[in-house]
């Protein structure tokens, strides 16, 4: 029988009172806020650069995040991570982390499906995420998809028709938003992926010319 504790509705209570990004990570590995603690393997945190930049927030952890522990190393990072280097952006000067910080999924078979975290999850888990903006102080926050756009700019914002803009920001001096690297790898055959894939290293050629 588990011994963990029951959920709480956010993780403000968790935040230790002097936080640094390794001590943020040590105590966000016990979080209970949402019921995302009991389908995923562990918490995810983010990683990189603590004078960074720049922050490139996604939407979850993937499956092979959640087995490592480690966030963007399965094949969306590995996306990220060229179209970075395509773009003159060293990943090592970033810093890397998730608007939710589980894996929320389904079983369909042996495969464990990602599933969108909802509005609850999201706002449980956003102390994590505002902390680590505090801390790092970036220059420009890049919205990876829907899920962290609209999170960090509001609920209607749209990416389809605002990404590649800088925007003003109470949380950074400027968010940006473009799609989430795991929408390229789901497109529908090889030319859209192309394209969609040309127009995501745009975007990133534009932050990479931003914080020269
Ligand atoms: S998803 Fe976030 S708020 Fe929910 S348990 Fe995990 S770390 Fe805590």
């Amino acid at each position: 029988m588990s011994t963990r504790k029951p959920s709480q509705s956010s993780a403000e209570d968790l935040i230790p009172e002097q936080p640094t990004l390794p001590l943020l990570k040590e105590a966000a590995a016990d979080c209970k806020a949402c019921d995302l603690w009991e389908r995923g393997t562990q918490t995810v945190f983010g990683e990189g650069r603590r004078r960074a930049k720049v922050i490139l927030i996604g939407e979850q952890p993937g499956n092979e995040e959640d087995l490592t522990g480690k966030p963007f190393v399965g094949p969306a990072g590995r996306l990220l991570d060229n179209a970075l280097e395509e773009a003159g952006i060293d990943r090592s000067q970033t810093y890397v982390t998730n608007v939710v910080k589980h894996f929320k999924w389904e079983p369909r078979g042996k495969r464990r499906i990602h599933k969108k975290p909802n509005t609850q999850e999201i706002a449980a888990c956003r102390p994590w995420l505002l902390a680590e903006i505090a801390l790092i102080k970036p220059q420009v926050i890049v919205a990876l998809g829907a899920t962290a756009a609209q999170a960090l700019l509001g609920p209607q914002f749209r990416v389809t028709k605002q990404r590649g803009q800088f925007l003003k920001s109470s949380l950074a001096p400027y968010v940006m938003a473009t799609v989430h690297p795991s929408s390229i790898l789901r497109a529908p055959d090889d030319e859209t992926r192309r394209l969609e894939l040309r127009r995501f290293v745009d975007d990133l050629k534009k932050l990479g010319r931003f914080i020269k």
